[in-house]
């Protein structure tokens, strides 16, 4: 069976990617895939350098509207933000949003947890007086906080906090952290994305969220949708089938796929 892909976590020149929103359609049209979501990175007032103007979000709203109804015939579009914690949204001007932590601040200082391992040891060291730990209670508090706040559509990269292998990601401290946040708002917001971008910039081996991040949503109610947080529109499917393939080695059935009435099961 060659599965049909879909992807709703797509950047493009609106905030950090190469392509336009329609260099993600037609990637997405050459592949074949069953839908696409636009989902550039929400106004963080913390660091301008890579997200969208707030003066932008309109525009944007606009020309992914255009391009909805131009190929309304060939694949269906959503529109959609990645917001992050330190942003403030109007939900109803998107039609799906995921929740994501990318910084965090300290006395004043704003530390990028995933631009480069440089900073999140900074982070670590500045921050947190060299614990990695009180670091990674800090960011999960922080994504916990932020779902059942936003309460959106899914989370973005979970543990993207793992992408430099700086936290002690197998160690049984590590794992009750993670799993404490999972837990919390697996209730609230079941859906999580698998995200294949820390594989595509050669960081990680493996998607977000990790093996047992994975089998504690497949044995508590979680959901999970595979995305490619595509800031190259050739990367749209970028380790799909290989995640398609590790999700059924770890006992999973299925993945959601979003539709106009949200969210639907695929069996893989
Ligand atoms: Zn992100
Ligand atoms: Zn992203």
């Amino acid at each position: 069976m060659i599965m049909r892909y879909s992807n709703l976590h797509t950047h493009s020149i609106f905030s950090d990617g190469v392509g336009t929103l329609r260099d993600n359609v037609e990637a997405a049209l050459a592949r074949n895939m069953v839908s696409l979501g636009f989902s550039d990175h929400s106004f963080t007032a913390c660091d301008t350098s890579y997200c969208m103007k707030l003066e932008d979000y309109a525009d944007y709203c606009r020309e992914a509207e255009a391009l909805k109804e131009e190929y309304r015939d060939r694949i269906p579009l959503y529109i959609g933000i990645e917001c992050d914690y330190f942003s403030d949204i109007d939900k109803s001007m998107f039609d799906y949003t995921i929740a994501s932590v990318h910084y965090i601040i300290r006395d004043g200082v704003c530390y990028p947890i995933d631009h480069s391992p440089r900073q999140q040891e900074e982070c670590i060291r500045d921050a947190f007086g060299g614990n990695v730990l009180d670091m990674a209670r800090c960011y999960f508090d922080m994504i916990t906080e932020h779902a059942l706040k936003l309460r959106p559509t899914f989370i973005g990269h979970f543990d993207v906090i793992n992408k430099f292998s700086l936290m002690p990601e197998d160690s049984d401290a590590f794992r009750d952290i993670s799993l404490a946040s999972m837990r919390e708002i697996v209730k609230a917001c079941p859906y999580f994305e698998l995200n294949t971008g820390g594989i595509a910039r050669g960081w990680r081996k493996n998607p977000y969220p990790n093996d047992y991040l994975l089998e504690y949503l497949r044995d508590n109610g979680g959901e999970v949708l595979i995305n490619g947080d595509t800031h190259k529109p050739e990367n749209m499917t970028f380790y799909f089938d290989e995640s398609v393939e590790l999700l059924r080695r770890l006992g999973f059935d299925h993945v959601s796929m979003l539709g106009k009435d949200g969210f639907y099961k695929v069996n893989i």
